[in-house]
């Protein structure tokens, strides 16, 4: 059989895993990235890998983290050990997958914009192509569903601040508003290699009707207003945010172009991380086209991330019904700090903790053991 070529767009955590894994398993890959590789990442650096499918990242990591901190109105301390989850440097994770893809064969072309016009021109080229251009993706805009990114995506603004944050140390820190709006956080990055200390301080509102009032440039005073808060003082050394597509698509073929990671919409509806579920389909989409395609890849795609998505779906559900106060000694019990808990919320809320207890029990597997 001649060998298959494919056009993967966009490098990203979703385009270098297909560039690497269809290298791997012997297909003709070309990955066209606009930029170069690793420059202009929107994201705070936190690689957690839900599903138990990556490991330890093998290139840019910065450490792996111990504790979280999460506050509603009282803080707590949660013990991260046993989950996977790391602080990276995505630019230096990339540029080292870019490598790894090179070596197995692949081609890795930087600055090269894909338009609507040339990707129907790569569509007659390539028996293949795969979309990871993240949003809006140029997938979208050929076939009219850019504004899906828009209304279920979730709103960020952040800020890069260099400064000490010994205070917080190896902590990332998570603040959670009620009603499923959304949260800020502060994920401190340590000192890379010439000494600079950074921390990548962000917010971020869901796609739900509360969140959608706090739009513009509302965010960046929050986020200004958070800076405040929590007396970061320090040079603000880059200014990003963009949207975190929290709703998968149902459709991810359209013609030979597959979409997968936040083209497909795949970053997750409880917090909007999307590194892992990015390269997981990334690789799926370069195997699906490598195999006999037995199935259609949406049902492929979605077989690999329903359950994870059910959970979070449903504890999405329950968090949009919380209050501060009640969603203050949720994050209590997530914390297992059981004292800071009355017998009496108990009582109140007892039918609530029994209608979720399958959740909360598929929630906490799925985060010690990627079990979901
Ligand atoms: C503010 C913010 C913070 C976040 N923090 C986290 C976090 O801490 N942890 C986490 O897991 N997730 C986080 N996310 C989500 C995460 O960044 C994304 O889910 C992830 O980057 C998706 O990877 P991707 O490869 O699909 O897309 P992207 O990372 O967006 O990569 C797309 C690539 O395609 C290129 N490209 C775009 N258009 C074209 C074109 N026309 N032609 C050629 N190339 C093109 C881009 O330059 C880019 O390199 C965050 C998101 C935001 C907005």
């Amino acid at each position: 059989m001649p060998q298959q070529r494919i056009c993967v767009i966009g490098g990203g955590p979703a385009g270098l895993a297909a560039a690497l894994e269809g290298a791997r398993l012997g297909l003709k890959v070309d990955l066209l990235e606009r930029n170069r590789i690793g420059a202009n990442i929107r994201c705070a650096e936190g690689f957690y890998d839900s599903l138990r499918l990556l490991g330890k990242p093998r290139a840019g990591l910065r450490f792996k983290v111990q504790e979280a901190v999460l506050k509603v109105q009282r803080e707590y301390k949660v013990d991260c050990r046993k989950i996977d989850l790391w602080m990276i440097d995505r630019s230096e994770w990339q540029r080292s997958l870019a490598d790894q893809a090179w070596e197995a064969g692949a081609r890795i072309l930087e600055n090269m914009r894909v338009t609507v016009d040339t990707l129907r021109d790569l569509q007659r080229e390539y028996d293949w192509i795969i979309d990871s251009s993240g949003v809006p993706s140029v997938t979208s805009l050929l076939y009219g569903f850019r504004d899906y990114y828009r209304r279920y995506g979730a709103v960020t603004a952040q800020y890069v601040v260099e400064g000490d944050f010994s205070k917080l140390g190896e902590r990332l820190k998570f603040v959670l508003f009620p009603y499923y709006a959304g949260y800020y956080w502060i994920f401190p990055k340590g000192r890379d290699a010439t000494g600079r200390e950074t921390a990548n301080v962000g917010i971020g509102y869901f796609p739900s009707k509360r969140g959608r009032e706090k739009r513009g440039d509302i965010l960046w005073e929050e986020l200004n207003n958070v800076l405040e808060r929590e007396k970061i003082e320090g040079k603000i050394i880059r200014r990003l945010g963009g949207l975190a597509p929290v709703k998968l698509r149902e459709q991810l073929r359209y013609g030979n172009i597959l979409l997968v990671g936040d083209a497909a919409g795949c970053a997750s509806p409880l917090h909007g991380g999307g590194i892992d579920t990015a390269y997981v389909t990334g690789q799926l989409a370069a195997r699906w086209i490598a195999s006999s395609r037995e199935y259609d890849f949406s049902h492929e795609v979605w077989r690999l991330l329903r359950r994870k998505l059910e959970v979070e779906e449903r504890l999405c559900r329950l968090w949009e019904r919380l209050d501060a106060d009640t969603l203050d000694h949720f994050a209590g019990l997530i914390a297992r700090d059981y004292r800071s808990i009355g017998i009496g919320w108990f009582a109140t809320h007892i039918r609530m903790l029994l209608g979720n207890l399958g959740t909360g029990i598929r929630f906490r597997s799925g985060l010690l053991k990627g079990k979901w």
